[in-house]
């Protein structure tokens, strides 16, 4: 991630000398040759001075040559060595522009490389929000269908409880009807006698399972008796809300 701060700064810095109009990289290009070759300078400007006096440059030259060698003891071949000087360190700036300028090429080549790595990031991430987007709707989608199905389960539940409740409630009324006891239909001793042993009706086995109905099994988790959930349609613990699996 840093590497894209780095790339920022090094993209915005100035080309500088690949910049450089023809005009300046001339400018430049005259002082270091001056530097390099002081005596060609020096002629040169002797030459512009007789310019007055003498208009014929051919004159004019040997004028110069003349007056170099009295005041400064140099004579044609230092004055040609001097310029040679000069041509020596043009050709030293060419190659060094041209090494400016594989730089360049270098630093480009890596721009280059460096965006296709971050079109392929860019690709990558597209495709990573692409699938969380997809997860999100399935998510989204799981969350309203569940909420919907524990809804409707509720209200089933709530439906059947109330259905139950109501037949329990009906049956009781029954049972607590006043007038009950002076039904005119109830059935002689020895008529009641005779339809209890038609039925095979065990008294005691009544008394046990209204007491604990049928098997009894320990929970591993309190120690309590277990239950059989018909419901869930397996065995549970009223007391602690172990179920077994
Ligand atoms: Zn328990």
């Amino acid at each position: 991630m840093g590497k894209t701060g780095e790339k920022k700064n090094s993209s915005a810095k100035k080309h500088g000398v690949l910049e450089l109009s023809r005009e300046q990289i001339a400018d430049r290009l005259r002082r270091e040759m001056a530097k390099a070759g002081p005596t060609v300078v020096k002629f040169i400007k002797m030459m512009e001075s007789f310019r007055g006096e003498i208009p014929d440059e051919g004159k004019r030259v040997s004028a110069a040559l003349k007056a170099m060698e009295h005041a400064a003891d140099l004579d044609k071949d230092d004055i040609l060595a001097s310029a040679e000087q000069q041509r020596a360190t043009l050709t030293k700036q060419q190659k060094l522009f041209a090494h400016a300028l594989d730089e360049k090429r270098d630093e480009m080549g890596s721009s280059a490389k460096w965006s296709k790595e971050l079109k392929a990031r860019i690709e990558d991430m597209n495709a990573e929000l692409k699938h969380l987007k997809e997860d999100y709707d399935r998510a989204v989608t799981e969350a309203t269908d569940g909420e919907s199905m524990i809804k409707k389960a509720e209200q089933r539940m709530a439906e059947a409880a109330k259905m139950l409740d109501d037949e329990v409630v009906a049956f009781k009324d029954k049972l607590n009807h006043k007038n009950l006891e002076a039904a005119p239909s109830a059935p002689s001793d020895e008529k009641l006698e005779t339809l209890v042993s038609s039925l095979d009706f065990d008294v005691a086995e009544v008394q046990k399972s209204d007491d604990a109905s049928g098997e009894q099994k320990p929970c591993p988790q309190c120690g309590g008796d277990l239950a059989w959930y018909e419901l869930y349609e397996k065995w549970g613990c009223y007391s602690c809300g172990y179920q077994e699996e």
